[in-house]
């Protein structure tokens, strides 16, 4: 293995134990809630979540949820909680479901990450990475691309069978 490499691993571990490096930019998430599955979406527009508390109340447990898991990563206030919403209830799912993390599968995703040497931009969908760092143009991954792997362990959806 040659030294570059090597030094690309030793980054990525610690861009990973640094989660605050991290700024989500958009996100694509497959949400297995306690009856159906459902599609969460982040981007400069806000939350959105495709289950029906949502559509009544602009916030929902599988959001909070989320906010939860990637708390340190999201440059964002969480969202408030709406009148008529039974908040107790999802809080307690939103606590329950972030320690169940094989609910979430992250589908698609924009961050930017702040390395020793500057701000990178990576990007993934379905199991294609990109980032727009030198190693990354050299390698086909860099400590950007790894430390997000690290992060996202258990929770990076496969790229699609045909
Ligand atoms: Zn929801």
């Amino acid at each position: 293995m040659d030294y570059g490499m090597i030094s690309q691993i030793e980054k990525a571990r610690l861009y990973a134990d640094e989660p605050e490096r991290v700024t989500f930019k958009a996100l694509t998430v497959t949400f297995k809630g306690d009856n159906s599955t459902y599609t969460i979406t982040l981007n400069e527009s806000g939350w959105h979540c495709t289950c029906p508390g949502f559509q009544s109340h602009h916030i929902c447990p599988h959001i909070m949820a989320m906010e939860r898991v990637f708390k340190p990563m999201l440059k964002i206030p969480p969202l408030p909680y709406a009148p008529g919403q039974n908040v107790v209830s999802d809080v307690e799912k939103a606590v329950r479901y972030a320690d169940e993390r094989d609910r979430i599968l992250v589908e698609s995703f924009n961050v930017t990450l702040r390395g020793n040497n500057g701000d990178h931009a990576v990007s993934y969908d379905r199991g294609a990475w990109h980032c727009d760092s030198n190693s990354f143009r050299l390698r086909g991954v860099s400590s950007h691309t790894m430390a997000m792997e690290r992060i996202l362990k258990g929770m990076l959806a496969e790229p699609q069978k045909v």
